[in-house]
């Protein structure tokens, strides 16, 4: 069957990506989701007007992890919007109270590995290498196409890769430039936390991984969860190029490479 442009397609907008406040939006005709909450509702409604859109038309969210850049809003959202929230058990008891109260019919357990089939589109966990109580990201398919969503690991493992592989899209995790990082005012306990394999990728680890994980049907690849005291978009992005190029990737041919931003949302657009 014939595709038109606005039937039958995955659409997906970044709202909000960086250290200070993450949430994804996925669309399809027939359901509409997020992929964590990190800001307040009050935010999270602008950015999905600035969109088109709003937060009463979603039906689902999903929290990879306890962390407030991602939990922030899961309580105001649950309770003004009604919406079904998806997390792993640890996740949900690492959130606890802190997100108030939560209608038992809208806690939903979605544990690393699982796949939650809501109509066509699947939405697919799996776990990272990050200091939270059991973070997992997720992967969306719908009909022949994917969307994977990488961000808060301090390393990409086989069975990471194996997942996430020729994904049409991708929103990586490039968190800091490494130098930047280390000449930065951040305390050392917390440079060696950032810098661990359970703390966030630098750019050359974020453009490792996705030299690993991108394959012919890759065409969007967005960089996400830039650290705003040790990196600049500019240098994530000429970093990542610049080693993409090096290695022969056709970057700005066979695909697109993305930034984001932790207060404007990325177009809604056709993945
Ligand atoms: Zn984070
Ligand atoms: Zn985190």
């Amino acid at each position: 069957m014939p595709q038109t442009e606005n039937e039958d397609n995955l659409k997906v907008s970044i709202l909000a990506s960086g250290s200070t406040g993450n949430a994804t939006y996925v669309e399809t005709p027939d359901h509409k989701i997020l992929i964590d909450a990190g800001l307040s509702g009050k935010k999270l409604e602008e950015l999905m007007n600035s969109i088109g859109r709003t937060l009463k038309n979603v039906d689902s969210l999903f929290v990879t992890h306890e962390h407030t850049d991602h939990s922030k809003g899961v309580g105001v959202l649950a309770r003004r919007y009604g919406l079904d929230v998806y997390a792993n058990e640890g996740t949900w008891e690492a959130m606890g109270s802190r997100i108030g109260k939560i209608a038992v019919e809208q806690k939903h357990i979605l544990e690393p590995g699982q796949v939650q089939s809501l109509g066509g589109l699947d939405v697919e966990s799996f776990s990272v290498s990050h200091d939270a109580q059991d973070p997992q990201f997720y992967d969306v398919h719908y009909h022949n196409k994917s969307f994977a969503i990488v961000t808060d690991t301090g390393y990409v493992s086989e069975r990471l890769l194996g997942t996430i592989s020729d994904a049409d899209g991708y929103l990586f995790e490039c968190n800091h430039d490494v130098e930047m990082l280390r000449m930065g005012g951040y305390p050392w306990p917390l440079k060696q936390r950032i810098l661990s394999d359970t703390g966030h990728l630098s750019n050359e680890d974020g453009a490792n991984g996705l030299m690993k994980a991108l394959g012919n049907r890759t065409k969007r690849i967005y960089l996400g969860h830039l650290s705003q005291e040790n990196n600049v978009k500019s240098l994530a992005h000429l970093t990542v190029q610049t080693m993409m190029q090096g290695h022969d990737f056709a970057v700005d041919h066979d695909f697109a490479l993305l930034d984001t931003d932790p207060t404007q949302a990325t177009d809604l657009t056709i993945i």
